[in-house]
């Protein structure tokens, strides 16, 4: 049996323990406040993202249920794939179970393995590199650029060598990755781009959408997602081989020829019909969810930005960032830690998160970038959370939340 890692945050330098967080606060909403309306925003939990099912979800499940097509056969599958594709500015769209191995497939189907290297950010989620490492391939990581907190492109250039075979942008938090200067290199170097479009459903970048500014992208439908199918994932591309076979690899590699004839190594990857249902009916309300994340984004910046020592997320002038998760930094103007903020947040029943803790200090990964920093990674890591941002989150509620960020500092600047 394995065991796990046995890396805890001691063995990390000593300026680099303290930027790992301490545990989730405790969600709790005091019983001595007694709400004086039922509908008392005050007295109720806030979570942290929630998905929005107001559309044809239950319709189209049913006809799956009532037509007797569940699995991945169905009919919901083909127009799913050519909907989001089609939201993506991309020819195809080929759905599987879930983002991590949408990732996988893409690399997969590229033939990377032991020997190659994949560049990708140190600030990210642990998915994108894990996929890279199912394939035995190399990740080589670069820091993020602090104005967007999305990978460097400037210092990317550096990590470039003769092995390098694809780069993972990641469009962290729903803010497109300076894509134009990237693609240049990538393209001198003949570098495969596939976008880890994970967080950025619906986002743009000089016009274009996520999904289509590399040569595929990687999405996920998981329930905190800007749109969901409980678990999923898809690969767009324009590239009809990228498209070809990952959709064999999907489903076993099985070949056209003859049944139970395997050419390829593939995987069981499939989407059910009853969760590209559900996909169907989000994409179509996806131009909705990206506007109300935009004006709760705006609302709370607007409001936020009263605050000393709160930095709201950013958005470049060239992109439109979805602000998958409403994310704020947490500096010492503030007269708070972050964890600090995060406990005071959750005793009034606002759930937030912390930021990625970067993959050069996890556990799994302690010893292959031993001794490598990347300071603004580390500096999001330490300083940044996420507040309450489901796209059906009111403006009552993002009220409150700012309300009880600013008796936060208030109370520490008495
Ligand atoms: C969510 C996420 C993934 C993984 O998606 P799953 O559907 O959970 O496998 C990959 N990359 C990023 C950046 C993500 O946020």
């Amino acid at each position: 049996m394995i065991k796990p890692s046995p890396i805890t945050p001691n063995d990390l330098d000593d300026d680099i323990q303290k930027i790992i967080p301490g545990k989730d606060p405790e969600l709790s909403i005091s019983l001595t406040r007694i709400p004086v309306l039922e509908t008392d925003i005050t007295s109720k939990i806030v979570p942290v993202c929630e998905p929005t099912l107001g559309g044809n979800e239950k319709k189209y499940v049913n006809d799956c249920l009532d037509s007797n097509w569940i699995s991945s056969a169905g009919k919901y599958i083909p127009v799913f794939e050519e909907k989001f594709a089609a939201e993506c500015g991309c020819k195809y769209g080929v759905a599987c179970c879930n983002g991590t191995v949408a990732l996988h497939l893409a690399l997969a189907a590229l033939g990377i393995g032991p020997g190659d290297e994949v560049i990708l950010p140190a600030f990210t989620m642990i998915a994108t590199i894990n996929a890279v490492t199912y394939t035995g391939a190399t990740p080589i990581l670069v820091d993020s650029e602090p104005c967007t907190w999305n990978i460097d492109v400037d210092q990317l250039a550096d990590k470039v060598t003769p092995r390098t075979k694809v780069i993972i942008p990641v469009h962290t938090y729903g803010h497109p990755v300076d894509m134009d200067p990237l693609m240049e290199i990538a393209e001198k170097n003949g570098i495969f781009v596939l976008e880890d479009a994970a967080e950025a459903h619906g986002a743009e970048y000089k016009g274009r959408r996520t999904g289509s500014l590399g040569h595929a992208g990687a999405f996920s439908f998981y329930a905190n997602k800007i749109i969901t199918t409980g678990e999923g994932g898809m690969i767009t591309t324009n590239n009809t081989e990228m498209a070809e076979l990952t959709r064999n690899l999907r489903d076993h590699a099985f070949s056209t020829e003859r049944h139970f004839w395997h050419k390829f190594m593939g995987f069981n990857y499939r989407m059910t019909n009853l969760q590209a249902a559900v996909g169907l009916a989000q994409t179509e309300q996806l131009p909705g969810f990206v506007e109300s994340r935009r004006k709760n984004a705006a609302l709370y910046s607007q409001l936020l930005q009263e605050i000393p020592g709160i930095v709201t997320p950013p958005e470049a002038g060239n992109v439109k960032n979805v602000y998958w998760m409403y994310s704020i930094l947490v500096e010492d103007a503030f007269g708070m830690t972050r964890d600090e903020l995060r406990g005071f947040l959750a005793k009034r029943g606002i759930e937030t998160r912390t930021f990625f803790i970067p993959m050069h200090l996890q556990p799994i990964y302690h010893d292959m970038f031993k001794g490598q920093r990347y300071p603004v990674s580390e500096m999001l890591c330490e300083r940044g959370f996420y507040l309450p941002s489901a796209s059906s989150l009111t403006s009552e509620q993002i009220h409150h939340v700012v309300n009880v960020v600013q008796q936060a500092y208030n109370e520490t600047h008495r």
